[in-house]
C-alpha cells in the first residue's frame, strides 16, 4: 500500500478489530454480489470504497425509473441501461477497479463457477428461487454467504458460514420458500431501510473477510423500522434440509 492508500483507508486501519492486516485482506478479496437493486447498490458502493480488490456484479435487469429512490448506484441518465453497465460507470467514477460484469440471471453451472471463484458471496437478490440457488452453490463450494432481504419497512440479515454448520443454511430457515409474486415496487419498500440493511450487509461482508467475528454466522437478525426494534434469533440446522443432509 502506498501513502495515498494508507491515508484513504486510515479510518479502517485505526480500528483495532481491523488494522492494516484486515484492510490488506480486503484488498485481496474477491466478492460476488448477486442482484444490483436497493441492497446490491449499497453493498457494491461500500465494498468498493472499502478497497475490496475484485467485485463481480450480477444482475440481468435494466434500470427503471421506479428503482431510483432506493437503488443509489443509478441516476436518471441510466434509465433503460443494463444495471451492470450503469453500476460499472458509477463505481469506476469512484475509482473502483477489478470490476467484472455478469449481465445475466446466475444459475446452474455458471452460478457454481462464479461462486467457486469468490471468497465471499453477497446475496442481494429479490426472489426465493435465486436465494435458494445461491445458497446451494455457496454450501457446495464452502464459500461464506451474506444474505439480506428487505420489504416494506422491514429487513433481515444472516451469514451462512462453512465453519458454522450447526446453524444450517438459508434453506433450513425457509424450507418451503415463499411468495415471489409481488416485487418491492408492488408491495412497497422504504428506500432508506433498503440502504440501512445494505450498509449492514456490507459490514458483515467486511467482518467475515477481515476475520472479525460476527454473531450472524449463528443467528438471523430481523429489523422493523416502524418500531426501530432489531432482534437476533438463533438458527439451527434443519435435520430434514435436503442440502445440509448431504454435508458431513
Ligand atoms: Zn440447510
Amino acid at each position: 500500500m502506498d501513502d495515498a492508500e494508507l491515508l484513504r483507508h486510515s479510518a479502517h486501519i485505526f480500528l483495532p478489530e481491523m488494522g492494516i492486516e484486515g484492510v490488506l485482506r480486503l484488498t485481496r478479496a474477491r466478492v460476488l454480489i448477486v442482484g444490483l437493486g436497493g441492497l446490491g447498490s449499497g453493498v457494491a458502493l461500500y465494498l468498493a470504497r472499502a478497497g475490496v480488490g475484485a467485485l463481480a456484479l450480477a444482475d440481468p435487469d435494466t434500470v427503471g425509473l421506479s428503482n431510483l429512490p432506493r437503488q443509489i448506484l443509478y441516476g436518471d441518465r441510466h434509465v433503460g441501461l443494463p444495471k451492470t453497465d450503469a453500476a460499472h460507470e458509477t463505481l469506476t467514477a469512484l475509482g473502483a477497479t477489478g470490476l467484472r460484469l455478469i449481465p445475466e440471471r446466475l444459475q446452474g453451472a455458471v452460478l457454481a463457477a462464479e461462486v467457486a471463484q469468490a471468497d465471499l458471496v453477497c446475496d442481494a437478490s429479490d426472489n426465493f428461487a435465486t436465494r435458494f440457488a445461491v445458497n446451494e452453490a455457496c454450501i457446495r463450494a464452502a464459500i461464506p454467504l451474506v444474505s439480506a432481504a428487505v420489504i416494506r419497512m422491514t429487513g433481515q440479515l444472516l451469514v451462512v458460514h462453512p465453519k458454522e454448520p450447526a446453524a444450517g443454511c438459508y434453506r433450513c430457515l425457509y424450507p418451503e420458500g415463499g411468495d415471489d409474486a409481488e416485487s418491492c415496487s408492488e408491495r412497497g419498500v422504504l428506500g432508506p431501510v433498503a440502504g440501512a440493511i445494505a450498509a449492514l450487509q456490507a459490514a458483515e461482508a467486511i467482518k467475515v473477510l477481515a476475520g472479525i467475528p460476527t454473531p450472524l454466522t449463528q443467528d438471523l437478525w430481523v429489523f422493523d423500522d416502524k418500531t426501530l426494534e432489531g432482534r437476533r434469533i438463533r438458527r439451527r440446522r434443519d435435520p430434514d434440509c435436503p442440502l445440509c443432509k448431504t454435508l458431513p
